[in-house]
């Protein structure tokens, strides 16, 4: 397995490769790896993939300034070892610096599917995702990138920034990986004490049982969760929908603590 630092010569190396016709497929993550992150590894094996590219940054320019970047988990040796049992190829570790140079002044700003959830709520946030996402699919090259259901809206938007700008490229998508007890998996379940975690099984319950968005909302506060938001979607538009049903998605973002969650149910 490749290690890189540098994001020209992880270009150069993917560049050559895809020139030669290797199908390289891109994960984008944060680190600090669980399963979920896995399964997208998992995923791009089975798409065939010849080389597979997980990229672990935490991108500073997707934080609000009351977020928690600084203490965001970073376990770079531990993830280094998954990703090789994993059976990735190649790991792009950047720093921010090698990321964004002194004086970065372009930024990619998606206009429409980001208005609502969690980017109104994180203001910027996508503006982040999205300028990250670009840059990685320019260093890696991929012939598809896999992301998680787990976080829905970034998908949208990560698909309509791919057919609005042209990336050639596909956006493959991976279902939720949850732990035994409902729970999504994510690196933010590490914050979370003893109490917190029986607290949040509301919510991928709350999501299982669904009647209605009031009941969800209730179900929720009743654990003791603060509700930053429950809403019902259109999937592809994500126009809110008053009444839930087939191709809807409802959406849960919730503290336990002072940790925020987030979770989804496509119906
Ligand atoms: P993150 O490191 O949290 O930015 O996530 C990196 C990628 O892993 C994103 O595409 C997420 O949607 C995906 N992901 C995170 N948690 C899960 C999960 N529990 N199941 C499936 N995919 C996930």
């Amino acid at each position: 397995m490749k290690i890189f630092r540098d994001a020209a010569k992880l270009q150069k190396w993917s560049g050559a490769l895809r020139r030669k016709g290797a199908r390289i497929a891109l994960v984008p993550t944060m680190g600090c790896l669980h399963e979920g992150h896995i399964s997208l590894i998992e995923a791009a094996k089975r798409r065939g993939a010849d080389e597979i590219i997980v990229s672990i940054f935490v991108n500073p320019v997707q934080f609000g300034p009351n977020e928690d970047y600084a203490k965001y988990p970073r376990e770079e040796k531990a993830d280094l070892k998954k990703c090789r049992a994993a059976g990735a190829t190649a790991v792009f570790l950047p720093t921010p610096e090698e990321m964004y140079m002194p004086g970065h002044s372009v930024y990619v700003d998606e206009e429409s599917l980001s208005k609502g959830l969690c980017g109104g709520r994180r203001p910027g946030h996508f503006r982040g995702v999205c300028t990250v996402v670009a840059k990685l699919f320019n260093i890696a090259h991929p012939d598809f990138a896999v992301f998680g259901q787990k976080d829905f809206q970034q998908v949208q938007v990560v698909k309509r920034m791919v057919r609005d700008l042209n990336f050639d490229l596909d956006v493959v998508v991976a279902p939720i990986v949850r732990e035994k007890s409902g729970l999504a998996k994510s690196s933010r379940n590490t914050y979370l004490s003893e109490k917190e975690r029986k607290m949040a099984l509301a919510i991928s319950e709350g999501l299982k049982e669904f009647r209605s968005l009031a009941g969800l909302r209730r179900r929720l506060e009743k654990a003791g969760l603060k509700v930053d938001y429950v809403e019902c979607v259109d999937s592809e538009t994500l126009a809110a929908r008053k009444r839930p049903g087939r191709g809807c998605t409802v959406l849960v973002a919730a503290y336990a603590g002072s940790t925020r969650l987030i979770d989804n149910r496509v119906f």
